[in-house]
């Protein structure tokens, strides 16, 4: 059974769905003005990696929604820039399907199946529901109006007796001040749920009270309306980069009028010499500039979701590095003949492998020693139950270690060659024959109890 770091209670809770068998999970998703940066993506490679262990070790059939962030401040001052003279509605939706569509690519080359995720519901398609819940919230008098914008009053919250300071300790009283580095909000703790119309922004009509106040959503409000719309509140589990603890998650959560997921999970920084990755400083290296994406999947697998990670150019060269030597050992299992590897490994070695590998991931989803177990196998057993294994390790981990092309038939002829020439201890023709399969074939050879095994040749 998995056990899951909770930031609503603050410890590791055994993980129960509310649905037998079924798992519903939101993640917020990208603001799409802009190419994602690989600390955003480590935040989808966890929560990936986290969908994958429900599915594949616990057995759960899992409804997994990311939102698209598709109108704020950051997407708005994009158009204004490079669109300034089309209609702003229209600029937007340009823009988020020019950047919807980049992110979908990146989170693929990262190992992300855009299947295993339900939906991807963006904000804009949304403005009705989140219209409905700022009704609801003024109805409640939670929320107020003022020129024309709407927002949340923490004191009218606390009062009607909830708590703000669910998942961090925030010493709320009515005079304290909440910042919030999203929201130009006018109070000293409350936050925005609808702006006001400004020149020459997006829009959309808002008829409260038999009056318009056109404008656009706040950006917290989105993940309240568009999570419980698609999995029911509550629903199982809610994800998220340490930053959207607070204020996004304490705000969504307010405005739901408490916790609508049962768990609340997150992973925390990639950093760049101890500094956050993020576009504002400045620090922030992009999916296009790395060589071997799946190997910087492998990075973030190596450190454990709630730590810290350092990213340097030097680390994914060694990340690149492991990567291959896995992939090497999939291919000796993977292109082994038919009966060249026995069927059962009666060592035990890759049952006990199995059992280390996926009670490590059930334990708070610790992938650096689910990865730590393969070193007991890696190079070391070969049978075809270790092979079907490793097609499970990567259905969980999402590194596709197995490459299933096949090798050519003169390579398997030159490769058989080489066998016989060294059962006959033809050692000058065997070792010419070698060096043909790697000039030629791209292939290594590595002789083992089993004969010969191969693997490709990766730069
Ligand atoms: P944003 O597009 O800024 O809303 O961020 C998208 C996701 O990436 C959120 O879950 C953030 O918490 C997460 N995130 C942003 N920067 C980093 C980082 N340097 N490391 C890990 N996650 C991050
Ligand atoms: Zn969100």
């Amino acid at each position: 059974m998995l056990r899951l770091y909770n930031a609503l209670t603050r410890s590791k809770k055994l993980f129960k769905p509310i649905k037998n068998k079924h798992v519903s999970m939101y993640s917020c998703g990208p603001t799409v003005y802009d190419h994602a940066h690989i600390g955003n993506l480590r935040a989808y490679i966890f929560a990936d990696t986290l969908q994958r262990v429900l599915r594949e070790v616990e057995g759960y059939s899992v409804d997994w929604v990311m939102n698209i962030t598709d109108v704020d401040d950051k997407m708005i001052g994009r158009i204004q820039r490079d669109n300034p003279n089309e209609d702003p509605n229209s600029a937007l939706g340009i823009l988020a399907d020019t950047y919807t569509d980049i992110f979908i690519d990146d989170i693929e080359k990262v190992g992300i199946k855009r299947a295993d995720i339900a939906k991807l519901p963006r904000a804009t398609d949304h403005i009705k529901g989140m219209q409905l819940l700022i009704t609801k919230l003024m109805r409640e008098k939670i929320a107020y109006e003022s020129d024309g914008s709407f927002y949340f009053s923490l004191d009218a919250y606390k009062k009607s007796g909830k708590k703000y300071g669910v998942l961090v300790d925030l010493d709320y009283t009515p005079q304290a001040r909440v910042t919030d580095d999203q929201d130009q909000k006018e109070g000293v703790a409350d936050f925005v749920l609808w702006k006001a119309q400004k020149m020459s922004e997006p829009y959309w009509d808002f008829e409260y009270l038999d009056q318009n106040y056109p404008g656009r959503p706040g950006w917290h409000i989105e993940c309240s309306v568009m999570s419980t719309q698609y999995l029911g509140a509550p629903f199982d589990i809610h994800t998220g980069g340490i930053d959207l603890k607070f204020p996004h998650h304490e705000n969504e959560i307010a405005q739901c009028g408490g916790h609508q997921a049962n768990f609340f999970v997150h992973n925390e920084h990639l950093q760049v010499h101890s500094e956050k990755m993020s576009k504002s400083i400045g620090n922030i290296t992009k999916l296009s500039d790395i060589k071997d994406p799946l190997a910087f999947r492998l990075l973030c697998l190596q450190a454990h979701y709630r730590t810290q990670m350092d990213y340097s150019p030097k680390a994914l060269d060694s990340a690149h590095e492991r990567i291959n030597n896995l992939r090497a050992y999939a291919d000796q299992l993977f292109l082994a003949t038919e009966h060249q590897l026995p069927t059962a490994d009666e060592s035990g070695i890759t049952a006990e492998f199995w059992q280390i590998f996926s009670a490590s991931l059930e334990d708070d989803v610790n992938t650096p020693a689910a990865l730590a177990a393969l070193a007991a196998i890696e190079g070391k057993v070969f049978s075809q139950q270790t092979l079907q294994l490793l097609y499970k390790v990567d259905k969980v981990l999402g590194l596709q270690l197995i490459d299933e092309r096949p090798i050519s038939s003169e390579a398997r002829a030159t490769l058989a060659d080489y066998e016989t020439a060294r059962e006959a201890k033809e050692y000058i023709k065997s070792d010419k024959l070698r060096e043909e399969l790697k000039t030629n074939y791209q292939l290594q050879v590595s002789d083992t109890q089993y004969g010969p095994l191969v693997s490709r040749i990766r730069k």
